[in-house]
């Protein structure tokens, strides 16, 4: 059923930014919603408009205006597409693949035409973090959208270092040139023993989704030179919780309480603050008092 949303295509003839989401690799995978705003768009701004003009030829698409909005003239080109909404005109905004402002050209426009005070409406659909996530076969609720790890090597591993912790899933887009290091480094910064998902070419011909611990991820990779090539996403566990972190702390709370309350009322009051249970409190306070 269609919900009445207020951005049906016939607004593509009102003064609004659209930001389209565009297929990672198979041309399939464009909404209908994206083709009709496309068609009836005044203007598409393109990040590469030669890619762009594939995917509206191959749906028999005549841009009416195509301009050119990369990362290199994303702040000079915003004005100029203010100037086509202040006419009264439709923009759709699309960049070579998935969703605009996604690891990709699009924020810093955004938030122009905004404080322009236009509308921004987007069209979602592609996106290969979240293809790659669904496929994964990792679970946990939360992840953490990190994107590119900066290519130099030793800013790569400072990065790193400030996620050895994070209990999330960690998720990566990586350049094919790139992609043995960065595991390396990976597995150097998180250990060996987490879980990596390696996600090749999602939607297209050689697409691969390869699962192994991150201490063997560089060799898989080095196996096969077929499997170096094409884009990747990687996704890697959250740090394992710190058990024994969290256990020295607990325990650490009930020697100082012991100190000064009776064991039933320390583990009580110790658990409330360390969120460790009370029962194996209560047996570490009256082992610690017996210790004592
Ligand atoms: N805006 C895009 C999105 O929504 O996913 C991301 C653009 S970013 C410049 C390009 C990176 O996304 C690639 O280097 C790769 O890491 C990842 N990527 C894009 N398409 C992919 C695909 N088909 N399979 C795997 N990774 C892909």
């Amino acid at each position: 059923m269609e919900r009445a949303t207020g951005h049906d295509r016939t607004q593509a003839t009102k003064p609004t930014l659209y930001v389209v989401a565009t297929p990672i690799g198979n041309l399939k995978d464009v909404t209908l919603r994206a083709l009709d705003i496309f068609r009836h768009a005044d203007v598409i701004a393109a990040e590469d408009t030669r890619v762009t003009s594939r995917l509206l030829n191959h749906y028999g698409i005549d841009a009416k205006k195509l301009l050119s909005l990369h990362e290199h003239n994303e702040q000079r080109s915003a004005p100029r597409i203010i100037a086509e909404l202040e006419a009264g005109r439709s923009v759709a905004l699309a960049s070579d693949a998935g969703t605009p402002a996604f690891s990709d050209p699009g924020a810093r426009l955004v938030h122009a035409v905004r404080e322009a005070g236009y509308p921004v409406v987007p069209i979602p659909g592609a996106n290969a973090a979240a293809a790659a996530l669904s496929a994964s076969g990792l679970f946990g609720p939360h992840f953490l959208f990190y994107g590119f790890l900066p290519s130099k090597p030793s800013d790569r591993r400072k990065a790193l270092e400030a996620l050895t912790a994070f209990p999330y899933m960690l998720v990566f887009y990586e350049a094919p040139h790139r992609v043995i290091e960065a595991v390396v480094d990976l597995a150097s910064a998180l250990g060996g023993s987490r879980r990596i998902v390696i996600a090749r070419e999602l939607t297209k011909l050689f697409e691969s989704i390869h699962e192994c611990g991150l201490g063997a991820a560089a060799e898989w990779l080095s196996g096969n030179a077929d499997r170096v090539k094409g884009e990747f996403v990687l996704i890697v566990e959250g740090a394992p919780p710190d058990d024994d972190a969290e256990a020295a702390q607990a325990k650490r709370t009930l020697e100082v309480l012991l100190e000064e309350l009776p064991v039933k009322q320390a583990a009580a009051l110790a658990a409330k603050i360390t969120g460790a249970r009370k029962n194996e409190l209560y047996a570490l306070a009256l082992e610690l008092k017996r210790e004592s």
